[in-house]
C-alpha cells in the first residue's frame, strides 16, 4: 500500500450530495432588503427586513465563500433582496473577485437594475464582469403593477449604463413569465434582444411569493411562451435555432433567431424540472445554507462562525448539509409545501 504524504483533509474532496451531484454554484444573498415589492417574490403586506447586525459581515461573506471555493464551488452569484442596496457591495465584489485566482471561475450579480446607473462604475472597478438584470415588462404601468414601484425608466437607464462596459457583455435580462403579461409583451422583448443584444430569459413562476399569488394555472410555461414568440415575430426571424448548451448544469434553453440576431431563453423549472442537474447551494443574507429553493430546513453557519468555529468545523457543517440536498423540488406533487421563506428572503 502506498503511504499517503499527508492525511486527507476535510476539504480535499469536492462538495457533493448523496445523489452524486457535484455542487459547483453558490448564490449569496447580501441583503434581504429591496426597493421593489414584486408580486411573485413577496407578499403584499408591509415587509420588514433584517437589522444590519443579522446580516453576514463582509469578512464573514468572504470567509464562507472562500471555504465554498476551496470545496469546489466555481460559480458565485451575488443576489438578494436587492444586492445593490448593500453599501458594501463593491467591497464584497472586490474581495470575492480576488478568489478567481483560487478556483472561482465566475462571479456575477443579479439586480433589479434600479441603482445600476449610479453604482455600476464602482462595481466594475471592483472586478465585476457579469450581470443579470431582472425586468418583467417594458410597459411603465405594467412594470409598476408587477413590481409595485413605478421605476421602469430607472431600470432601462441602468441597462444602458451597463452597455457602456464591453466586458459585461452579453448582458442578461431575466423576466418571470407571467400569464396575461409576458405572452402579450413577447414581441417587444424579442425586439429588445435583437436591437440591444441582451440575452433575454424567461423563467417560469415558482411558488415562492410567500402569499397566495401562485397557482398552477398562473404558470405560463416556457413551451407556451415559445409558441407565443413564434406567433408574434415576423416569419423571417424564424425558425428559432437552439443554441448549444455550454454547461450541462445550465438551466436555460436558449434560441437564436434564424438570421443570427438576438437570443431568447426559457428556464422551465416547473414544467421541465432540471433538479437532476442542479449544482446549486444558497447562502441567505443571515448566513444559513439552503440546499434547494424549496428546502423546509436550513443550516446555520453564522451562529457557529460567531461562536468561534474553525474552518474545518464549518466545512463539516457545509458537507453534511450538502450531502442531504433534496432530490427534487416537488412542485405540483401531492402534499407539496411552499418553503417557509419567500424568494426575497432566500436569495434568488
Ligand atoms: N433583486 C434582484 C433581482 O431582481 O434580480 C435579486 C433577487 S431576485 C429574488 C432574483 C430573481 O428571482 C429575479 O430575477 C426574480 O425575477 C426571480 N424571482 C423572484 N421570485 C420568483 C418566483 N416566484 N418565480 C420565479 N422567479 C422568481
Amino acid at each position: 500500500m502506498t503511504a499517503l504524504a499527508r492525511p486527507l483533509r476535510l476539504t480535499d474532496a469536492p462538495l457533493a450530495d448523496g445523489f452524486g451531484r457535484a455542487l459547483r454554484s453558490l448564490r449569496v444573498s447580501v441583503t434581504d432588503a429591496c426597493q421593489f415589492r414584486c408580486l411573485y417574490c413577496m407578499p403584499s403586506e408591509e415587509m420588514s427586513f433584517l437589522p444590519a447586525r443579522e446580516l453576514l459581515s463582509v469578512d464573514e461573506i468572504e470567509r464562507l465563500v472562500r471555504i465554498f471555493v476551496d470545496l469546489g464551488v466555481r460559480n458565485v452569484r451575488l443576489t438578494g433582496g436587492e444586492p445593490l442596496v448593500r453599501r458594501e457591495l463593491p467591497e464584497i465584489v472586490r474581495r470575492l473577485a480576488a478568489l478567481r485566482g483560487g478556483g472561482l471561475d465566475d462571479l456575477s450579480i443579479t439586480t433589479n437594475g434600479f441603482l445600476l446607473e449610479r453604482k455600476l462604475a464602482a462595481l466594475v472597478a471592483a472586478g465585476l464582469r457579469r450581470l443579470n438584470v431582472s425586468l418583467d415588462s417594458l410597459v411603465r404601468e405594467e412594470f409598476a403593477r408587477i413590481t409595485r414601484r413605478d421605476a421602469l425608466a430607472q431600470v432601462l437607464a441602468g441597462l444602458r449604463a451597463a452597455e457602456a462596459y464591453p466586458r459585461l457583455r452579453p448582458i442578461k435580462v431575466n423576466a418571470v413569465a407571467l400569464r396575461g403579461t409576458s405572452e402579450v409583451a413577447i414581441r417587444s422583448f424579442a425586439e429588445m434582444a435583437r436591437q440591444r443584444g441582451y440575452v433575454i430569459r424567461f423563467i417560469e413562476f415558482m411558488p415562492l411569493d410567500g402569499g397566495d399569488a401562485w397557482s398552477a394555472d398562473a404558470v405560463l410555461t416556457g413551451a407556451e411562451l415559445k409558441a407565443a414568440l413564434e406567433a408574434a415575430v415576423p416569419r423571417e426571424w424564424l425558425p428559432l435555432v437552439p443554441v448549444a448548451m455550454a454547461d450541462p448544469a445550465q438551466t436555460s434553453r436558449v434560441y437564436r433567431f434564424a438570421d443570427g440576431i438576438g437570443e431568447i431563453g426559457f428556464i422551465n423549472p416547473v414544467s421541465e424540472p432540471f433538479c437532476d442537474a442542479c449544482d446549486r447551494l444558497r447562502l441567505t443574507a443571515e448566513g444559513t445554507l439552503r440546499t434547494c429553493l424549496f428546502s423546509q430546513g436550513e443550516t446555520d453557519l453564522r451562529g457557529p462562525m460567531r461562536s468561534g468555529a474553525s474552518d474545518d468545523e464549518l466545512v463539516e457543517l457545509v458537507r453534511e448539509a450538502a450531502w442531504n440536498k433534496e432530490l427534487k423540488h416537488h412542485i405540483g406533487d401531492p402534499g407539496f409545501q411552499a418553503p417557509p421563506r419567500n424568494m426575497s428572503q432566500i436569495g434568488g
